[in-house]
């Protein structure tokens, strides 16, 4: 069985979308990514940081599904990260309104002694300079190392971003995240952009619209479920990285046809994410519900075409 280490932000989130509106919840990147991940019974740590506003009943959700939360630091005289954010009436756009970094603002990350020869590094969405210091304290090299990011570290933290960029296997990124990124329009000439600066294999989010894998010449692309409502898109890029590592982690298996079964899965935890406001939906997800979906998802995309 495999390791992953989890980083990325734990967070209280405020939402507002056309069907009702949060105070503050819990939220964060590595939120996210670790109840994902539980899924998988690998082993999973999450390193991040909160302050001492944040409750400590938000911690037991990830404990209690047995992902290990020694390397998150509480800063008792600090304020937790809070995200705030405003969807547009297509559920595929969405404002921010706030970021107030708080207690990220000088986090200094420990990775857990344990965790140190972890076979998966999932680099969640925070500062690329925290990223790279999780890299740095591994001490065996990790056999996958995948990053996800957003535009906010683009715009403040481009070079580090870049110098994390160039020591990773695999990245997911939105779409509009990797045409800002590289400035191109197409997204096959931006994956190929994006490959040039580092990453094997680039994943491009569509959202609604599914996800692209692109390895060399190789494409593979999976659907998103479709689905009769999406209540709350929050953590939906998250949650799909957290299926993809911790499916990789659990297998061990590198191989562009695994990543492509690693997708499929990202995007099946994805589809639940959506279906309620931050992480409720994914607190009471069972296997027999991701399973059926699963199905769902082959027979959606499977066809017998007999070719002359
Ligand atoms: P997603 O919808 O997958 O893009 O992720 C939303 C989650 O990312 C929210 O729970 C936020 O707390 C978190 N988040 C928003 N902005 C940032 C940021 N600049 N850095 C790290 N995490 C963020």
């Amino acid at each position: 069985m495999g390791k992953l280490v989890i980083v990325g932000t734990v967070a209280f989130d405020a939402i507002e979308t056309p069907f009702g509106k949060t105070d503050k919840i819990l939220g964060g990147a590595a939120t996210f990514i670790g109840l994902a991940a539980s899924q998988f019974n690998v082993d999973a740590a999450v390193v991040s940081v909160v302050g001492g506003d944040f409750p400590q009943e938000y911690l037991d959700l990830l404990s209690d599904r047995n992902v290990d939360i020694s390397g998150v630091e509480i800063v008792k005289e600090g304020k937790t990260f809070f995200w705030s954010g405003k969807y547009h009436n297509d559920m595929n756009t969405r404002d921010t309104l706030a970021t107030e970094l708080n207690v990220l603002a000088d986090f200094k990350p420990a990775v857990p002694e344990a965790y140190k020869d972890a076979n998966v590094v999932m680099l969640g969405n925070l500062h690329p300079l925290v990223q790279m210091s999780v890299l740095e304290q591994m001490t065996k090299k990790p056999k996958m190392v995948i990053l996800d990011t957003m535009n906010f570290w683009m715009d403040c933290a481009l070079d580090e971003l870049k110098a994390v960029i160039k020591k990773v296997d695999v990245i997911t990124i939105n779409d509009e995240e990797a045409r800002q990124l590289t400035g191109e329009y197409s997204l096959v000439v931006a994956a190929r952009k994006i490959h040039e600066m580092g990453p094997k294999y680039v994943v491009i989010k569509k959202g609604e619209h599914g996800a692209l894998l692109f390895h060399d010449e190789n494409v593979f692309f999976a659907p998103a479920l479709p689905l009769e409502e999406v209540f709350d898109p929050t953590g939906a890029g998250d949650t799909f990285a957290g299926g993809f590592a911790g499916f990789l982690a659990k297998t061990e298996d590198y191989s562009f046809e695994n990543l492509k079964n690693a997708v499929i899965y990202g995007s099946t935890l994805a589809s639940f994410c959506v279906e309620k406001f931050g992480t409720e939906r994914m607190q009471t997800l069972e296997d027999k519900e991701i399973y059926r979906r699963l199905n769902q998802f082959k027979q959606l995309t499977q066809f017998e075409i007999v070719l002359e």
